[in-house]
């Protein structure tokens, strides 16, 4: 048996990749970090709007898990089925594993069962969506378009946005977007409510390229025998081509645990601690009332390990998670733009946005590239 303290992290993604990599950056192989996922592979959220518009094909943006390799950590593939919080044990379906430190980063699932119809149709935000969807644009050369989100919160709160602007996009380049009406239904006020300037750009885009927006409405059930979405309203929309954004929640193995509440994980905000001992959660799945993005999992487990470095070396400054992300937005066109979202600092969260242009697009790619080196030295 190992004399080094355990610390177990379960989900390789944005939030767990950032956590282990600064621990081993950090101690080395002082420690002993085990890393637990169920796939083979990571991919960036927005590679799949990359790979449903064709720009990119699915093994290319994929990040090989054999490539990561940090002393102190072993990155595991096994499928956790059960959390026991309390005792910090976790059962997988290879072998259990008990931490000193258990760190929670399994993310946001997707609840089908929550939008009626919903299954039967079609939707972007998963991989196997992101390329059905890919075979089928190419057929659709005329009608109704509609991306639809079923629930807040929702992961990239802009994704939804820069789906209609690239699906205009394709359409403009295929020659059919004079036959084609698309639609954004979102259950947010505005596309991105804590920066109005980058929701005045967005409506102004939507405008100018004639997407109708349709604010403050969720996809409440999907009609598949009449293809109409109803919404939270009543309203009913035919479509001839979906783009759902199914409601989020934690993953059921992280519902089973009873740990979450309410479909999140409760945490302390600043400190991502839970309500037992030793158990931190971080990312998608924490409710600390910042946005679902990579951005603001990497800030939440910059947190965590400065908070688990101090408890191991019994020394040194632990940094608080601050709240804040930076996120490029897709406007079409090869244009990129930037909000800088603020959500601690002040009273009301806050937003900087920076116009779109062709050379965000390579800040963008270095934001990509930048992580994928890091974390898997590619
Ligand atoms: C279309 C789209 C566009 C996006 N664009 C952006 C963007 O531009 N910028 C940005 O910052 N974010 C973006 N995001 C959001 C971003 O992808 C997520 O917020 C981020 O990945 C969350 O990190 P996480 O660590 O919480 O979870 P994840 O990265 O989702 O990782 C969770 C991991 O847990 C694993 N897991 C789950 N259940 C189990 C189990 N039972 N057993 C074992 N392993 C399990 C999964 O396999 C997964 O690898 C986008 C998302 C989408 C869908």
């Amino acid at each position: 048996m190992s004399s080094k303290p355990r610390i177990l992290v379960l989900g390789a993604g944005f939030g767990g990749l950032e956590l282990t990599t600064l621990l081993s950056e950090q101690l080395g192989d002082s420690i002993d970090v085990t890393l637990i996922d169920k796939s083979d592979s990571f991919m960036f959220g927005f590679s799949k709007l990359d790979v449903m518009f064709g720009h990119a094909e699915a093994e290319s943006v994929r990040m090989p898990y054999s490539a990561y390799a940090k002393p102190g950590v072993k990155l595991l593939k096994r499928t956790i089925t059960a959390i026991d919080p309390t005792a910090r044990r976790v059962t997988t379906d290879n072998g259990v594993f008990e931490a000193d430190h258990l760190v929670v980063a399994l993310g946001a699932e997707y609840d089908f069962e929550a939008t009626p119809g919903l299954a039967g149709t079609t939707e972007f935000y998963s991989i196997p969506g992101a390329e059905r969807l890919r075979e089928l644009l190419p057929n659709f050369t005329s009608g109704h378009a509609i991306i639809g989100v079923c629930g807040a919160p929702y992961k990239c709160p802009p994704a939804p946005s820069e789906c209609a602007l690239m699906l205009h996009d394709y359409l403009v380049e295929r020659g059919v977007r004079q036959n084609c009406k698309i639609s954004l239904v979102l259950p947010l006020g505005s596309p991105v409510p804590p920066s109005p300037e980058t929701s005045r750009a967005l409506l102004a885009a939507f405008a100018e390229r004639d997407i109708e927006f349709i604010p403050s409405r969720r996809v409440a059930s999907v009609d598949n025998a009449r293809d109409v979405a109803v919404l939270d309203d009543g309203q009913e929309l035919p479509f001839n081509l979906f783009l759902g954004v199914p409601k989020h929640r934690v993953p059921p193995v992280v519902l089973a645990s009873g740990m979450s509440e309410n479909g999140w994980i409760p945490v302390n905000p600043r400190t991502l601690e839970t309500k037992y001992d030793n158990v931190y959660a971080v990312g998608d799945g924490a409710a600390t009332g910042t946005p679902k993005a990579g951005v603001f999992a990497e800030g939440a487990a910059k947190a965590v390990a400065s908070a688990l470095i101090a408890k191991l070396r019994q020394t040194g400054e632990v940094v608080q998670y601050d709240g804040f992300g930076t996120c490029y937005i897709e406007f079409g066109g090869g244009r990129i733009g930037k909000v800088e979202v603020d959500f601690f600092s002040g009273p009301q969260p806050t937003g900087n946005y920076y116009e779109p242009s062709v050379s965000l697009r390579t800040d963008k790619q270095h934001f990509g590239a930048s992580r994928r080196a890091r974390w898997f030295g590619l």
